[in-house]
């Protein structure tokens, strides 16, 4: 069983020729309205490829909730587990997309900073179960969660996006680092390495973890310990990279909930990424275990 605990959002998807500057107006073209949320799209993603995904966290008494709690609904997820809030509103993500694919991202967190994970202690969680937590919701609930999973011997999997700096006491509990460049180099703080590969094989030992950065374009790299391969991307034409890092993850602790070794499991990982970057949006794009096998 995977748990996610993390954010849930509305995100509002808006395409532009290039993405505005500072002081900036630009006119858009086409709008839409999606779920989504990094840990609303992990847990989609997961559940897309076909593992059993508890969500937990929090959204508002509000007309977006349903956008997000319905979709994951019938992604499989189960969101029993997700409380509502009067006190805020559901996260907001405010999307600009421009015609080369890249994207520029503002979160209202809303009712995701007030999740509590409190809802976990209730729960089975053990030895054979997957958290999966990112950085959208309280810090400090997020650190709880960890402490309560690692308690019941559960697989831990952070990954720090957005990044911010993590303390040494979280990553002692971290199995599995899930980071982007840029995610790395902030979690790395002052360790010196001469690149990705080095980086990620000081951080794995530091921690006692399995670091796992992830490439863009590039795909993705794992060190444990001294022990590090790199997983290519699968060649595609991105025209939205929205949830790619989500769709990795999701993929990533699905298959080796499944049970796959983990370079399979990177492999498909960059499979179900790449695919998500074929296809407008986050969780709309995601691809399924079938398309993600037919793929590799
Ligand atoms: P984030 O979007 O979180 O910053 P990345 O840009 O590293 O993360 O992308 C996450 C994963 O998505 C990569 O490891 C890769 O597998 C896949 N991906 C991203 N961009 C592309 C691309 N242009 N072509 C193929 N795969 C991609």
């Amino acid at each position: 069983m995977i748990y996610v605990f993390g954010s849930l959002n509305v995100d509002f998807f808006m395409k532009v020729d290039n993405l505005p500057g500072p002081g900036e107006t630009v006119i858009g073209g086409d709008y839409f309205i999606a779920p989504g949320g990094k840990g609303a799209n992990q847990a989609a993603a997961a559940a897309c490829y076909g593992a059993d995904v508890v969500m937990h966290g929090l959204v508002g008494d509000d007309q977006w909730a349903p956008i997000v709690l319905d979709a994951l609904a019938e992604f499989g997820v189960d969101v029993s587990a997700v409380a509502t809030t009067e006190e805020a509103g559901t996260g907001y993500a405010s999307i600009m997309i421009d015609a080369r694919g890249e994207n520029t991202i503002a979160v209202a967190s809303g009712a995701n900073l007030k999740a509590s994970a409190d809802s976990l202690s209730g729960t089975d969680i053990g030895p054979d179960d997957f958290l999966v937590l990112q950085m959208e919701v309280d810090f400090d609930a997020n650190w709880q969660a960890l402490e309560l999973a690692k308690s019941r011997e559960a697989i831990t999997v952070l990954n720090v996006a957005p990044a911010a700096p993590v303390p040494d006491s979280t990553l002692a509990r971290t199995d599995y680092l899930v980071v982007n460049q840029i995610e790395a180099q902030t979690v790395a703080q002052s360790m010196t390495a001469s690149g990705m590969e080095e980086m990620a094989i000081a951080l794995s030992k530091a921690h006692d973890l399995t670091t796992i950065v992830t490439l863009g374009a590039e795909g993705a790299l794992a060190a444990t310990g001294d022990a590090v391969f790199h997983v290519p991307a699968l060649p595609v034409t991105a025209v939205d990279t929205t949830g790619a890092g989500d769709a990795f993850i999701g993929t990533l602790v699905a298959s080796l909930d499944e049970g796959l070794e983990l370079k399979p499991a990177m492999e498909r990982a960059c499979i179900g990424a790449a695919l998500a970057c074929t296809k407008p949006g986050a969780m709309p794009s995601y691809a399924s275990h079938a398309e993600i096998l037919a793929a590799l």
